[in-house]
């Protein structure tokens, strides 16, 4: 098929994330990706900045990762789990359990990020069911949040940011606090967290669980937000017998310079939801991990056990990559790598803080964030995107960057570039 018939056919037929069937943006067809790199059919070579949205954190086609689903396929690539176990998917636990906090010990597998939110969530659910607090119903969360695209994810991220909001009022209600408004990097005030610290006051005993995605607030806006907020946070629930659940599936694996987000603030909470960079992002796959008091308390009470069951549960192909791609984090000195990025993010992104249309210039690890004051024209910046040989994904006011860890400072650099060559064109202005 040539490739001009190949995009009639993915315009006519498929869906694309968050487009419009009948007046979607042109897509670029992708031949093959390798390294930090992405090749178009077309024959463009691009530099990837987005680690196909925070997952290939290792660059495509890394070859320990593809060595250990090539070999994974011999034995094989899919069996249930049900009354059934393997290799696979008891060492990633094994694995898992060495970098995630001692207290969270008990680990359930599913197949997307989206769904290890739906576990989490019902988990907290029958937690409180299986303790006699029927009245225990309700999510809180703060402003800004996401935490996927299924039903419930849905009803936890921010009404209007979080992508949901034409299903505002088909949703299960839930409490919202404001966002944190220090930022990681400024002074911390008590008076942030009051608001919060008030709605938990107010409703302590109806809410099962405050869910959050830690320090990183991504496709909610990609703030980064005071670690004290979390300790905080951490010290109210408990007082109040409320479960926290963090969400790590964009932060986890290193991204923000620490293995997991919730390290900047030092606060582990009852359940732990990781997905994306699990598996390197060769392949979709998630994990929501509890503490054995939750898991206990689930199994004691009624029906006793945890009502969910996915027939891809603990895929042996992903927990096989999933297993190669933490030892890889680990034996590669993966967090200097990212504060060797962040460093360098910062030096070559300050520049563009002098623009008139950019409000904010931001960096975490191995993030890097220009906000701009309007809407950007996401057509026009991505065809210069391309010609200028770089791949970069923005989405409203937001340009930003979260490179495979790989990438190297003359990688970067041409990132950088091409992201400048690009603004000066869009914007015809001289930088
Ligand atoms: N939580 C967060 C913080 C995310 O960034 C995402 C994905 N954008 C999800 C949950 C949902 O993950 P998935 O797309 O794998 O369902």
């Amino acid at each position: 098929m040539n490739t001009d018939r190949l995009l009639q056919i993915d315009r006519d037929h498929l869906w694309h994330p968050y487009t419009s069937m009948d007046h979607p943006l042109p897509c670029f067809p992708v031949a093959s990706a390798k390294g930090i790199q992405i090749t178009l059919e077309t024959g463009e070579e691009l530099i990837d900045g987005m680690s196909s949205w925070w997952a290939a954190i290792h660059g495509y086609q890394h070859p320990k990762l593809n060595q250990a689903i090539q070999e994974q396929i011999q034995k094989m690539s899919h069996i249930m789990f049900g009354g059934l176990t393997h290799r696979p998917a008891v060492e990633l636990a094994d694995k898992l359990l060495t970098i995630t906090p001692e207290k969270l010990e008990k680990i359930f597998y599913s197949d997307s990020g989206s769904v290890s939110v739906e576990v989490a969530l019902k988990m907290a659910l029958q937690y409180q069911m299986s303790r006699g607090k029927e009245k225990r119903t309700k999510f809180a969360t703060i402003r800004n949040g996401y935490h996927g695209d299924t039903w419930h994810a849905m009803g936890v991220c921010d009404p209007e940011t979080g992508m949901h909001s034409i299903y505002k009022n088909r949703l299960a209600p839930t409490l919202f606090a404001p966002s944190p408004q220090i930022s990681y990097y400024d002074q911390w005030l008590p008076s942030d967290y009051s608001p919060m610290q008030q709605m938990i006051e107010d409703n302590c005993e109806e809410i099962a669980a405050i869910i959050v995605e830690p320090i990183v607030q991504g496709a909610g806006g990609m703030r980064f937000y005071h670690p004290q907020y979390l300790i905080y946070l951490h010290r109210q629930c408990q007082q109040h017998d409320i479960l926290l659940i963090f969400d790590e599936i964009a932060t986890g694996f290193g991204r923000t310079g620490k293995m997991f987000a919730m390290e900047h603030a030092g606060v582990t909470p009852d359940i732990l939801c990781v997905g994306k960079a699990i598996t390197g992002g060769m392949m979709s796959f998630a994990a929501t991990l509890t503490s054995a008091e939750v898991a206990t308390v689930i199994s004691q009470g009624s029906p006793g056990v945890m009502m969910h069951g996915p027939t891809f549960m603990g895929n042996p192909l992903a927990c096989a990559v999933a297993t190669q791609s933490i030892e890889l984090i680990m034996q590669e000195e993966t967090l200097d790598k990212v504060k060797s990025i962040e460093s360098q993010l910062q030096l070559e992104l300050a520049s563009f803080e002098m623009l008139d249309m950019v409000k904010d210039v931001r960096i975490l690890g191995a993030i890097g964030v220009v906000e701009m004051k309007e809407a950007v024209d996401m057509k026009r910046l991505q065809e210069c995107f391309v010609k200028h040989g770089i791949w970069l994904r923005p989405f409203g006011k937001l340009i930003y960057m979260m490179p495979p860890y790989i990438i190297s400072a003359s990688e970067l650099s041409k990132l950088i570039r091409g992201l400048k060559r690009s603004i000066s064109e869009v914007y015809q202005i001289d930088f």
